[in-house]
């Protein structure tokens, strides 16, 4: 899965929710995040991201980052 880091706090573009094929973006007040069971792995969103704050999940330190993505696209 790929996954939202605190970079996106307060960014405003939705460049990465357009891209996505599968719609697995949700929005916050502040942050958007991804589902990931909804993630398909395609990639596409991360080089869009104008914050640099999408990552896949096979990079150090995110899991935790994965837990809170999971927690708040169930939520919102
Ligand atoms: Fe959507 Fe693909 Fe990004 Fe996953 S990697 S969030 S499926 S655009």
């Amino acid at each position: 899965t790929y996954v939202v880091l605190e970079n996106c706090i307060a960014c405003k573009h939705m460049d990465c929710v357009e891209v996505c094929p599968v719609d697995c973006f949700y929005e916050g007040e502040n942050m958007l995040v991804i589902h990931p069971d909804e993630c398909i792995d395609c990639g596409v969103c991360e080089p869009e991201c104008p914050a640099d704050a999408i990552r896949p999940d096979t990079e150090p330190d995110v899991e935790q980052w994965v837990e809170m993505n999971r927690k708040y696209a169930e939520i919102w």
